[in-house]
C-alpha cells in the first residue's frame, strides 16, 4: 500500500491524539484562565480504531497529547492497547505522551509498563514561584520536578522539557533551565511562540527566537550545533564540554513547514492538517455513519491530499488558525 504522503510529496508518518481537551494548568500564553474544555472527549475505542486505520496508511508514531493526556482516566489502559497496533511495515509503533507532568510522578511507571517509549514534559520556568505565575496553579513546580524524576527512573528517555519563553515574562529562564538541563540530565526544547493562543497576546516582539537564546546561553556557556535529520523540527545543540542537550524549535523565525510529517486528531475526532488550519475534518463524523475502515481510508488519503503547504505567520495574510493550541493538541 503507498505510504500516506500529501500533494507536496511529505510523507505523513507522525500522529498526534488529543485524548481529552481539559487541562488543569491554565498557562496565561495559552488560555485566558476563563474558558474551560470546549470540546468533547471520545471513548478509547475510537481513538484506537483510527490509530489503527492511521497505522495501516503508513503512521509510524504516535503522541498522546491534549489539553492534559494525563487527566483522562484509562490512559494506561489506552497506551497497553496502542501497543499491539502494528504499522504497515510491521513494526510497533513508537509511542510518546506529552504533558503538563503535574500527575506524572505516579503514572511515569504504570505508563512505561504499558509499553510508553518517551515523554516530553513542558515546564516554562525553573523557579517555582514564576512557575505558579504562568501556570496559574500554586505548588505545581515540584510536582512537575517529581514527574521528570520518576520518568527517568521509568527509563522513558529521552525525558525532554519543552520551554515557551515570552519576552517580559521569562526570557531570562534561557541560563537557568541551560543549568536545569545539565543537573537534571534531560534534554531540553525551547519552542518559539506562536499565535495560537486563546487570548490576544502574540506578536513579533513577544516572540524569543532562536538567535536570541543562542546568544544569552552563550553567556553561560557555548552551544556547538548537532547535525540534524532533515525531518527533525528541532535545531540541535551541546555544550562545549560534551554535556546536555539542547534543541531549539523555531517555527516563526526558521520555519520548517517543508519538512513536516505531522497530522492531528483533535478530542472529538477531527482531523487537523496543520496547526494553523482554518478547517477540520470530521473523522469521527464518518464513523458514527458507519464507514468501514476501507472508507476511513480514502477519507484519510484525500484529507491528507489537503494539507496546507505552510503557515504564514507574521505575513500580512496570515488568518488565526480555527481552534488555539489547548484544543488541538501541541
Ligand atoms: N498539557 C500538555 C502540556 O502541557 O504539555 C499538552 C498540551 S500543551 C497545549 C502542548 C504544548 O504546547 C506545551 O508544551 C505548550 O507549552 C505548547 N504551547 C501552547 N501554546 C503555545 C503557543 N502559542 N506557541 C508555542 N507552543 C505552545
Amino acid at each position: 500500500m503507498a505510504a500516506l504522503t500529501d500533494k507536496f510529496a511529505r510523507p505523513i508518518t507522525d500522529l498526534r491524539i488529543a485524548i481529552t481537551d481539559h487541562c488543569n494548568y491554565k498557562c496565561v500564553y495559552c488560555r485566558t484562565g476563563n474558558d474551560g474544555a470546549l470540546y468533547s472527549d471520545l471513548p478509547f475505542a475510537d481513538y484506537l480504531r483510527m490509530a489503527r486505520v492511521f497505522a495501516g496508511l503508513g503512521i509510524k508514531k504516535v503522541r498522546l497529547t491534549g489539553g492534559e493526556p494525563l487527566l483522562r482516566k484509562g490512559v494506561v489502559e489506552f497506551v497497553r492497547n496502542l501497543a499491539q497496533l502494528r504499522s504497515a511495515d510491521g513494526e510497533p509503533l513508537e509511542l510518546a505522551l506529552t504533558t503538563n507532568g503535574h500527575l506524572l510522578a505516579e503514572m511515569a511507571q504504570p505508563l512505561k509498563d504499558a509499553g510508553l517509549k518517551r515523554v516530553t514534559v513542558s515546564m516554562d520556568a525553573v523557579d517555582p514561584d514564576r512557575f505558579a505565575r504562568i501556570t496559574r496553579v500554586p505548588n505545581g513546580y515540584d510536582r512537575v520536578r517529581a514527574g521528570i524524576r520518576a520518568a527517568k527512573r521509568a527509563g522513558l528517555e529521552p525525558v525532554k522539557i519543552n520551554c515557551v519563553l515570552l519576552r517580559g515574562f521569562n526570557e531570562d529562564q534561557v541560563v537557568p533551565f541551560g543549568m536545569f538541563a545539565r543537573e537534571e540530565d534531560v534534554v531540553l526544547r525551547f519552542i518559539e511562540f506562536m499565535p495560537l493562543e486563546e487570548d490576544r497576546v502574540w506578536s513579533p516582539d513577544v516572540v524569543v527566537t532562536l538567535d536570541e537564546i543562542l546568544k544569552r546561553m552563550a553567556e553561560y556557556r557555548p552551544l556547538v550545533e548537532i547535525p540534524h535529520q532533515r525531518s527533525e523540527t528541532a535545531r540541535r545543540y551541546r555544550f562545549d564540554d560534551g554535556a546536555g542537550e539542547i534543541g531549539i524549535i523555531a517555527p516563526v523565525s526558521h520555519p520548517f513547514c517543508g519538512q513536516c510529517s505531522r497530522i492531528r486528531l483533535t478530542s472529538d475526532g477531527k482531523i487537523r492538517t496543520c496547526l494553523f488550519s482554518v478547517w477540520d475534518h470530521d473523522l469521527y463524523a464518518q464513523m458514527r455513519r458507519g464507514a468501514s475502515d476501507s472508507e476511513l481510508e480514502d477519507f484519510i488519503r484525500n484529507v491528507v491530499l489537503r494539507k496546507e503547504e505552510r503557515h504564514h505567520i507574521g505575513e500580512a495574510d496570515f488568518v488565526p488558525a480555527s481552534r488555539t493550541m489547548v484544543h488541538i493538541g501541541g
